[in-house]
């Protein structure tokens, strides 16, 4: 796809978002992730030459590496489901990790950032649709894993990710993304430790919802690049 054609659907989304947050009367900043796994290379690389400061983000632990490798100007993202032997692909090539979803997986960040001599960002991917496909750690576990994370020095958790359930029945989504917000709230209250600020929740069908209750970050794939 075009430069050109890239820069009208972003801009076409930054309306919608403003719009949106005059709507339902929010103020905290909104930052789009745009999601780049469905795009060819040439693609990537001219919504990336936009230089709309904007991160990119990628779901396999290859693609990630590949692409970070040959796009640098650009921070890099991973939300897709974590193998350990492949965090050595992940952890040198992104900014935030979306997707994790157990205390294995932390201790295995950990032990790769040390490697890598970096303090890792990550977030905690909660499964608020109780599908078992979607992966995530479900809402009551969650003070279980924040106890245990907090003797990992190598990471840090700055907030929560969930997908919704994929339905055209809006209030289940609202029901799922209130949930993720409300957990959100309490854990910013109990963990002081950790600078939770971050709430990843909201796709191409469903960010206008996720904007409604409270996302500070959305994740756009097909809504750019389709
Ligand atoms: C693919 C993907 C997205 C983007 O999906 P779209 O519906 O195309 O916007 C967002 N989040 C995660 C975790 C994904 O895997």
């Amino acid at each position: 796809m075009e430069a050109k054609t890239l820069l009208e659907k972003y801009n076409n989304l930054i309306e919608h978002v403003n719009n949106l947050k005059l709507k339902y009367s929010v103020n905290q900043n909104i930052s789009v992730i745009a999601v780049t796994k469905y795009s060819d290379i040439d693609t990537v690389k001219n919504f990336a030459g936009l230089g709309l400061n904007v991160s990119l983000a990628e779901s396999k632990a290859q693609s990630l590496r590949d692409r970070a490798s040959t796009i640098k100007n650009v921070s890099w993202h991973f939300l897709g489901r974590i193998q350990t032997n492949k965090l050595k692909y992940i952890i040198p090539n992104t900014s935030l990790i979306h997707s994790v979803d157990s205390i294995e997986i932390i201790e295995d960040i950990n032990k790769e950032s040390i490697k890598n001599n970096k303090i890792q960002n990550i977030l905690i991917q909660f499964n608020i649709s109780e599908e078992e496909q979607k992966g995530g750690i479900e809402l009551k576990e969650a003070n279980n894993i924040f106890d245990k994370a907090s003797q990992y020095q190598n990471i840090n958790i700055i907030g929560l990710m969930g997908m919704a359930e994929y339905t055209n029945d809006e209030s289940i989504i609202e029901r799922e993304f209130g949930l993720l917000k409300t957990k959100f709230e309490s854990l910013k209250t109990e963990y002081k430790n950790f600078d939770l600020k971050e709430l990843s929740m909201g796709m191409s069908g469903d960010y206008h919802l996720g904007i409604k209750h409270g996302a500070t970050m959305i994740r756009i794939g097909s809504l750019l690049f389709n």
